[in-house]
């Protein structure tokens, strides 16, 4: 891409609003724009960045052996009734109708749905087991929609429902996810931990969130510092009151209180903050008995699935790799994240020394299948490394004065260290980094 053929909107003022890091940057660094309380549009950037996600997210489920699909996002409220929850969603789940008065919800998740897809549709047991995702936006009209793509109201989700014959095969499923989830997470370059989560009347180890660590989280979760155990501390405290009260401390007040009790292993145990990005979640046969929704076990009786639930927010990734990685000056995007990993940067683009160089990088790494960006706009030098910084663009190229010596920098965003190398040896020496 040439950065003077590019719609990178990028702007010095953040929102009012705007109080976390991620919502301040992926604004100004021309990401995203606000449409509306809790809805956001994706500029071609920020559309690079939650692609690369969501590629992400499918290469390693299909790995796992689950199948894709996409269902309609608004579905017949006669669904929600069936199931009980058009009583039960609350004011999140929002309603219309259409020019029949017949009543419509706009998603918020697709239990229900999916349930339906394939009630009759697989009948047996060596049908299953059977793990059925999507991609693809859900609304919730949020009481609080706020923190940019972190809580909004309409945002897209990785949501899977998988189908057994029993309990068993069903945990061996959940763990299965588990590990997938652990997979994805880490291929995104983020530092995440698994926790135990309120699963309400399933109980057990049912239930599990994954949490990106950040001050900014809204949760609070209790990790020890010796093993991997983690819990989320819905999952701990008996009262909505005591949760609260905790989520509501900042993250350097956390760091000061001590928890008395020791881990079972014996390791320490510390408040810290998380930014749910996934959950899993043993449903069991709640909406397959509801939705009567059987297969034929072994001997031929009907029997309710056994199901479980796996979440990701796609669309809070995006948000959640920005609060963990950037300074003052903008994002540090990670590798599987950048929009694109190499900027090269044209200093004075009447130099025509300059522009010819930058070109001749420009079409190699284009050769050679890099993600670049050629900066050849006719700004100035320091305006055009701000925009850089602020982007986040994990390596910039940077061709100045120097050449003349036969020189360039290589700039790196992440130790905003910069390195002088010969124009013969900077395609290697980027090779070799990226
Ligand atoms: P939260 O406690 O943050 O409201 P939830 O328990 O309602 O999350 P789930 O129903 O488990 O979330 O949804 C699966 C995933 O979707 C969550 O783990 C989260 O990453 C993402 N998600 C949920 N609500 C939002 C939202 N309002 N905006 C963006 N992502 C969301
Ligand atoms: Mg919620």
């Amino acid at each position: 891409m040439r950065r003077s053929r590019a719609f990178i909107p990028t702007t010095k003022e953040a929102p009012s609003d705007a109080t976390l890091p991620s919502h301040q940057f992926l604004v100004r660094g021309g990401f995203i724009n606000q449409q509306g309380s809790g809805l956001y549009n994706f500029m071609p950037l920020g559309k690079i960045v939650l692609e690369k996600i969501r590629r992400v997210v499918k290469e390693e489920l299909d790995k796992a052996g689950c199948n894709e699909v996409q269902l309609s996002f608004i579905t017949p409220i006669s669904l929600w009734d069936r199931s009980g929850r058009a009583d039960t969603m609350g004011k999140e789940m929002l309603r219309i109708s259409d020019r029949h008065d017949a009543d419509f919800v706009l998603s918020p998740t697709n239990e229900e749905a999916m349930v339906e897809l394939v009630k009759n549709r697989v009948n047996s047991y060596k049908d299953l087991p059977l793990n059925l995702y999507q991609i693809n936006t859900k609304f919730r009209d949020e009481a609080r929609p706020r923190y940019g793509l972190l809580r909004g109201r309409e945002f897209l989700m990785k949501d899977a429902y998988s189908f057994h014959a029993s309990k068993e095969d069903m945990i061996r499923e959940f763990d299965l996810m588990e590990a997938t989830y652990k997979k994805i997470f880490t291929r995104l370059g983020l530092d995440f931990r698994v926790v135990q989560a309120d699963s309400g009347a399933i109980g057990g180890e049912g239930s599990k969130e994954f949490h990106v660590l950040a001050d900014s989280g809204e949760d609070t979760i209790v990790i020890c510092d010796a093993c991997d155990y983690g819990a989320n501390i819905e999952k701990i405290f008996d009262t909505e009151e005591e949760v609260n009260a905790l989520n509501e401390k900042s993250y350097e007040e956390l760091s000061e209180k001590t928890i008395d009790e020791k881990c079972s292993c014996g390791g320490n145990l510390s408040f810290k903050k998380g930014i749910e990005v996934g959950h899993i979640f043993q449903l069991g046969d709640r909406y397959s008995s509801s939705l009567e929704a059987k297969f034929n076990d072994e001997n031929g009786k009907p029997k309710a699935f056994e199901m479980a639930t796996f979440g990701i927010g796609v669309s809070r990734l995006v948000a959640s790799v920005i609060e963990q990685n950037h300074d003052e000056n903008g994002c540090i995007w990670t590798k599987e994240t950048a929009p694109y990993m190499v900027n090269i940067m044209v200093s004075n683009i009447k130099d025509e020394a300059q522009t010819e160089l930058g070109e001749k990088l420009y079409s190699e790494l284009q050769d050679k299948n890099v993600e670049v960006i050629l900066d050849d706009r006719k700004e100035r030098f320091g305006f055009k490394m701000k925009d850089a910084e602020l982007i986040g663009f994990p390596y910039t190229i940077i061709i100045g004065k120097e050449l003349v010596n036969g020189l360039v920098q290589i700039y790196d965003r992440k130790t905003t260290e910069k390195t002088s190398v010969s124009v013969d040896e900077v395609m290697s020496k980027i090779m070799d980094i990226i």
